[in-house]
């Protein structure tokens, strides 16, 4: 098949993706963004197949046939909470594989590619390095995310020395490979290299900011891709790794403001209480009411606007159906029930719009920050269910706290504000809320899906 036809079919590929990508802006165009998104890689795959004859088609079926059962098995069994852990799997393949291509491709690169030399050694070890740091980084962020790597180094300055070391030497042996490229070895010690350069970098981060360099990883096995792109002089993995890189990193970037912190303080600081944090009890004490279900029950009968605030808690609860179900008796009652969804609410980009949609909450019900905020103070009733450091009001006010400037969901505003959580125990940052203590706030404590469950039979019963 000509390269010209080929090189066509990827570049409706390519457009296919960029418009899926636009499509996964907005939940309402998200599964027609995916579904284009996906026809160009079917595109994308079936184009290379026919261009390519290194492999013979049985082995392209076995690995088919084993890829999707593992990907059907990890889709039909993961949890929601376990999502942020599987795409740092999924993460670290991708990297993995684009420096196992590179390795091939140096080897024996007349079945492989037909590209200049310089590019082909000077794309393989971008590829090696990036790759399987990529690949090692993602494995320590499962690991950490999994519950199965608690060891956490404090990021000291030997620390970042050793880095800069570790890089400098992946950098000499990728000189090295360019000026001797049958040398395979060295690709093998530079792929090493990068391996324990990954494992560097990701093993001093707090396991609870590990969504954020999840998303930095993900930038990263999309500039893997793209260098092995160059390796093989595939124009679509070159615009497709790109792609992945681009928005990677945008996300990285958005995660960031929304927690007001710099990817520097992610990556080599921490989050949590500082001296001048006030106690818990000097927040609390004598000051938080709390109420039953029955109680709250009575405080909805005359409500006309609730906005739901779901957070990490929800998810862990998995009450996303249950919330649904609550919200739907209130509009049958006649009150109208908004969704307030803060970007990093929970544990991953997304994480609450992905529960909402699969518990069937219609799009049109669910508001960003800036679009509800200013709602807040005509609602009868804020109900936040498991979400914490995202309704702090700290984060306004106090400019000692660790999370001031974070941009917040002003719920405090609302009539009332009922909070379903287990306990006041803190969330992810790990300070008092003085939410807890407002004039205004009662605490539902219990369960997310339990509350939420008691919640609805009070009604049922009123
Ligand atoms: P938080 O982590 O602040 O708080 C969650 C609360 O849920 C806890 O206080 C906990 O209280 C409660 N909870 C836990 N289990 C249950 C349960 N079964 N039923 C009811 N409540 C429960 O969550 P938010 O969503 O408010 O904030 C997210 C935090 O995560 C932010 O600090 C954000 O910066 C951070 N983060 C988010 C990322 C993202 O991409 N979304 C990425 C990185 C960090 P209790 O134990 O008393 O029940």
């Amino acid at each position: 098949m000509g390269t010209n036809f080929i090189n066509l079919i990827y570049l409706v590929a390519a457009v296919c993706f960029i418009f899926g990508l636009k499509g996964l802006t907005s939940p309402r165009t998200a599964p027609r963004g995916n579904l284009l998104g996906a026809s160009g890689m079917l595109l994308a795959v079936l184009a290379t197949l026919l261009d390519q004859h290194i492999l013979t088609f049985q082995l392209i079926i076995l690995g088919l046939v084993v890829g999707a059962a593992i990907g059907a098995y990890l889709a039909i069994t993961v949890q929601m909470t376990a999502m942020p852990q599987m795409v740092a799997a999924f993460n670290g393949f991708g990297g993995g594989a684009s420096a196992l291509v590179a390795a091939t491709a140096l080897i024996a690169p007349g079945d492989l590619t037909n590209v200049p030399p310089i590019q082909l050694y000077v794309a393989s070890t971008a590829s090696g390095i990036i790759g399987a740091a990529t690949f090692t980084g993602s494995m320590i962020a499962w690991a950490k995310l999994q519950g199965v790597l608690r060891w956490q180094p404090t990021s000291d300055v030997l620390q970042k020395a050793s880095n800069t070391s570790l890089f400098l030497a992946a950098l000499a042996l990728a000189a090295y490979i360019v000026n001797n490229p049958a040398a395979i070895w060295a690709y093998w010690v530079l792929v090493a290299v990068a391996s324990v350069l990954g494992v560097m970098l990701t093993v001093p981060i707090g396991g609870a900011d590990m969504p954020v360099v999840i998303a930095l990883l993900n930038s990263y096995s999309g500039l893997a891709a793209a260098a092995t792109g160059f390796v093989l002089g595939n124009n679509v993995l070159i615009i497709a790794g790109s792609l992945v890189g681009a928005s990677g990193l945008i996300l990285t970037n958005i995660m960031c403001k929304a927690m007001n912190r710099s990817l520097s303080h992610v990556l080599f600081g921490t989050l949590g209480p500082t001296a001048e944090t006030a106690s818990a009890d000097e927040v609390y004490e004598g000051k938080v009411k709390s109420a039953s279900a029955e109680e709250a029950a009575m405080i909805f009968e005359t409500a006309r606007l609730v906005i739901i605030v779901p957070g990490y808690g929800m998810a862990v609860a998995q009450a996303q159906h249950t919330v649904r179900d609550l919200a739907n008796l209130l509009q049958e009652r006649g009150a109208e029930v908004q969704y307030a969804i803060h970007p990093v609410a929970g544990r991953m980009p997304g994480h609450m719009n992905v529960l909402l949609a699969e518990a069937d909450v219609p799009y049109d019900q669910l508001f960003a920050l800036e679009q509800i905020n200013d709602s807040f103070p005509e609602a009868d009733i804020a109900l936040v269910i498991g979400a914490n450091d995202v309704v702090n009001p700290s984060a306004r006010e106090d400019t000692s706290s660790p999370i001031y400037g974070m941009p917040i969901l002003d719920v405090d505003k609302a009539q009332t504000v009922m909070i379903i959580k287990r306990s006041l125990s803190p969330g992810f940052a790990g300070i008092p809320n003085p939410l807890f203590a407002a004039p205004n706030a009662l605490m539902l404590y219990g369960d997310g899906k339990e509350m939420v469950r008691e919640l609805i039979a009070a009604l049922r019963e009123q």
